[in-house]
């Protein structure tokens, strides 16, 4: 096991047990090595090229932890739905921070390792099958370059565990620039000592944000640079269509990574009212309230750093609803420019914005596919689609081509931004689900090819069609949170 070159410098767990609890993984009975992430292996200078299956299955595992880990599990809590609750790293433990070569901090998170003091009254465990689909679609987000944790192995763990039926144990290992919450700052909040919320303002800014850490009112920079980081990320969701399904603000980083797959999954026919998740029965997390909800989110985040922006409670809370108000303005300029490089355009036009909601409601009237329609668009359609012979969308093209014909660049250059920013494949449901259930019965051929493929969305390859195409059973995509 110390033939792998760790780097732990280890930060978060200096921090007093208000924060944390030191727990070790609960070791597991027979584990076993599903995937490993070659390519996040050499970002992070890890080298496991010495190591056998066998001491890796140990490693990933938990069973066997590396020279310089020190496991805890994080303190934070949460709205979930709205509602205010208490959680904590429940089935998941830090085993450390690892730097790479050029001195970057990745935490090495264990997802699925055992109870701990947060379970409540869970088994602290996860299944295989969405240990995979974290890692398929986390990959996948990363590669379509959204920041985003990571996922660096997947093991079974030779258990069951118990959820409507008995399933295989499986532990995630995951990487993230931090696991510091919105949920983290109201957990400290709550619990109202100004020294703890101080700290954790400090160890946040230290780890993410040291730009701001001589500024006059560090928590008002750092909500500013939140609201930014955050406006970004959500305006990169709508881009690809990905609907993350559980917006908790403990599922939300403070670094703008996004963090925790669950009942998340992409659009295929373009529907801005689109919730997967089958425990969202109000929509509250659908395609189209995302911003409003990162908004929301953000007014909670905002709340927590109030006795640090201020003295004065009134004048802290007036200036931290100003910044908060900020969001609205900053995400609709951000989602017009990013519609603007889905079609190509350069520069300004005062009817641009039209011309993008034409698009959007013809696609929602006649259910198009979302991500194909900018592939036709692009000259790069899987397949031949009647669709787009259609009357009002062959108008709509006219009016985008006399548009593109005012850019004062080449056409080159807006069919370069579009394919920038178009992926040509994305994960699409029924695809996931073949290769999550051809892992479950041992063949990992499928999961190995998905992964691939999602390896490189924006780059035309070859046999892909099926990759492409939405499920041609045309039945509702319904996601669990049964993890
Ligand atoms: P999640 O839905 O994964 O964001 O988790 C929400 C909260 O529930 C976190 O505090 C988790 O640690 C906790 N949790 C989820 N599943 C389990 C489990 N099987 N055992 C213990 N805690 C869990
Ligand atoms: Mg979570």
């Amino acid at each position: 096991m110390n033939k792998i070159n760790w780097n732990f410098e280890n930060t978060y767990s200096g921090l007093s047990n208000s924060f944390k609890q030191n727990i070790n993984p609960t070791p597991v009975k027979d584990p076993e090595l599903v995937l490993l992430n070659k390519q996040l292996e050499s970002k992070l200078n890890l080298d496991f090229s010495k190591s056998s299956n066998k001491d890796l299955s140990e490693l990933f595992s938990g069973n066997s932890l590396p020279d310089g880990s020190n496991s805890i599990a994080q303190a934070y809590a949460g709205h979930q739905f709205g509602h205010f609750t208490m959680l904590g790293d429940g089935r998941a433990v830090l085993i450390g921070e690892h730097l790479s070569k050029n001195n970057q901090r990745y935490d090495i998170q264990f997802k699925g390792s055992g109870k701990t003091a947060f379970s409540r009254n869970g088994d602290g465990r996860a299944a295989l099958g969405p240990m995979l689909r974290e890692y398929i679609i986390s990959e996948a987000m990363n590669s379509l370059r959204i920041p985003t944790t990571r996922s660096l192995a997947v093991v079974k763990t030779g258990e069951e565990v118990i959820r409507e039926t008995s399933l295989p144990g499986a532990i995630l290992t995951r990487v993230a620039s931090s696991h510091i919450r919105v949920g983290t700052f109201q957990y400290i909040a709550a619990r109202q000592k100004k020294d703890e919320l101080k700290t954790l303002l400090n160890y946040s800014i230290e780890r993410h944000y040291p730009e701001i850490k001589n500024s006059n009112n560090q928590a008002l920079d750092l909500l500013n640079l939140l609201i930014d980081r955050q406006c970004n990320l959500v305006v990169n969701w709508m881009r690809v269509g990905f609907v993350h399904g559980v917006m908790n603000t403990d599922n939300m980083t403070i670094s703008g990574e996004t963090i925790d797959y669950g009942p998340c999954a992409f659009l295929d026919l373009y529907d801005p009212k689109t919730v997967f998740s089958s425990i969202d029965q109000t929509g509250r997390y659908a395609y189209c309230n995302q911003p409003v909800i990162t908004k929301w989110n953000l007014a909670r985040f905002a709340e927590c750093l109030i006795p640090l922006i201020g003295k004065n409670k009134e004048e802290a809370v007036k200036v931290a609803s100003e910044a908060i108000n900020t969001f609205e303005k900053k995400y609709e300029d951000r989602w017009i420019n990013m519609m603007r490089n889905k079609l190509g355009l350069i520069g300004l036009d005062s009817k641009d914005k039209s011309l993008i909601l034409d698009l959007l409601t013809w696609m929602h009237e006649k259910k198009a596919d979302y991500t194909n329609t900018f592939c036709h668009l692009m000259n790069l359609h899987p397949n031949k689609d009647e669709l787009y012979n259609d009357k009002y969308f062959l108008n709509w093209r006219k009016r985008w081509e006399e548009r593109l014909s005012k850019n004062d660049s080449s056409s080159k250059k807006s069919i370069e931004i579009m394919k920038n920013n178009n992926p040509v494949v994305i994960p699409r449901n029924h695809k996931v689900e073949e290769a999550l259930s051809a892992a479950g019965q041992n063949d990992l051929k499928p999961i190995n090819k998905i992964l691939e493929i999602l390896n490189k969305p924006y780059d035309e390859q070859k046999e892909i069609k099926d990759y492409q195409s939405p499920s041609k059973s045309g039945e509702k995509y319904q996601t669990f949170c049964g993890t």
